[in-house]
């Protein structure tokens, strides 16, 4: 709820949105509503609908009326983490027996969630690739409810043609999903590409200080919010009012991280493809990569996720990871410092063996927004 009627750009909505001045006491922040119940004038008579903070809490309503305004989406809702959000969103759209489509470039973490978990609660999934929209639709069956992509892809960089996906999705009765975290809402906004749902781990650019585990879904359509809303009350898995906080605040600064993190990152993208070490840079900002014109078209830069196969092979790669003193080694990314893993041995140990097992010379880099110089001397000794 915005003070006035003018229409108002992504920067001020981050940080204006659902974040009225406190009535009471004209606090500029939302506070922290720390608190799980609210008194009622008389049985039944609820001051501005809240009762339980599992069904609502005003710290939690703010940032998920920010969420909503910044995707361009009819309901915003936040989740514990962001797989708690991804199981609610399934466990509302699918039943058993039906299917869904996900990327073979998915993040661990929501491969895990179909191969262990929903498949024993009786869903059905292929595994396609979503840079080739052919081959998607070749995977449609009548009981498809669903395809689920991740533009850019974690830790591939793969890009995915949303409007195109959501065109196929339709045509068989099915919801587009898209994982926007590696993008955030600043830099691609799925929902006016044709996408029906958003999904956010809001731990990565969302938080953006590493300190909080959270989780979104935006949806589209308002009655689709209203039945998600219904399973985050039901299932219960909510953001907690300090979490909620701590996402809100990041949001405010959202864009001007995001512009350093996109500039930082094409600088360290200069220094790896002129390495003599570097096999292969995967960034869709290089025009060289497969996805750089439907990611120049439907992305505002091309974010901060840099991946790289390094030519000496695994053990050379796992070197690097362990030489870098600035990029902090571990799991994670979209925060202001930067990190640095391997992913076939860390995020994506899970996936081996499995079709969305990725080369074992790959290092994925979250460049943050510390001074330039210093990141690319950091990496040019960890490539040694
Ligand atoms: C981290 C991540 C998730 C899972 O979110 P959690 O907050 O760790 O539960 C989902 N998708 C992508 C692309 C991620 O990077």
């Amino acid at each position: 709820m915005t003070e006035h009627q003018l229409p108002q750009g992504f920067e001020t909505l981050a940080i204006h949105a659902g974040q009225e001045a406190d009535p009471q006491t004209g606090a500029v922040v939302t506070p922290i509503y720390q608190v799980s119940t609210y008194k009622q004038d008389g049985v039944g008579g609820l001051r501005n609908g809240y009762e339980y903070s599992r069904s609502a809490n005003p710290t939690r309503t703010a940032l998920e009326e920010c969420l909503a305004a910044l995707e361009g989406g009819a309901r915003g809702l936040a989740f514990a983490s962001g797989l708690a959000a991804e199981d609610t969103l399934l466990r509302t759209v699918l039943k058993p027996g039906d299917h869904i489509i996900i990327p073979n470039d998915a993040y661990g973490g929501t491969f895990r969630l179909f191969a262990k978990v929903l498949t024993r609660w009786g869903v059905e999934f292929s595994v396609a690739n979503m840079q080739d929209l052919a081959t998607v639709r070749a995977a449609l069956r009548p009981n498809t409810r669903a395809v689920w992509v991740e533009t850019p892809s974690n830790p591939l960089l793969g890009i995915a043609d949303i409007a195109g996906l959501a065109e196929i999705a339709h045509s068989s009765d099915a919801l587009l999903v898209v994982d926007n975290t590696f993008a955030s809402p600043y830099l691609q906004q799925p929902l006016s590409l044709g996408g029906d749902v958003v999904v956010h781990s809001t731990t990565k650019y969302m938080g953006g200080h590493s300190d909080v585990v959270g989780g979104a879904l935006v949806a589209a359509d308002a009655g689709l919010g209203e039945e998600i809303a219904y399973h985050q009350n039901a299932m219960g898995a909510v953001s907690g009012p300090f979490d909620a906080w701590l996402v809100m605040r990041g949001i405010k600064t959202l864009a001007v991280r995001m512009d350093r993190h996109c500039s930082n990152a094409e600088k360290v993208v200069e220094l790896l493809t002129a390495h003599p070490k570097v096999s292969e840079v995967l960034y869709p900002g290089l025009p060289s990569h497969p996805g750089h014109d439907i990611a120049a078209k439907q992305m505002k830069a091309f974010g901060g996720m840099v991946s790289f196969r390094v030519a000496a092979g695994e053990q050379a790669a796992v070197e690097v990871c362990n030489r870098a003193k600035l990029f902090t080694l571990g799991e994670s990314l979209g925060g202001v410092e930067s990190l640095i893993e391997h992913p076939g041995r860390m995020t994506h140990a899970s996936v081996v063996g499995s079709a969305l097992e990725v080369p074992s010379d790959l290092v994925r880099v979250s460049v943050g927004i510390e001074q330039i110089d210093d990141l690319l001397a950091d990496l040019q000794q960890a490539l040694g």
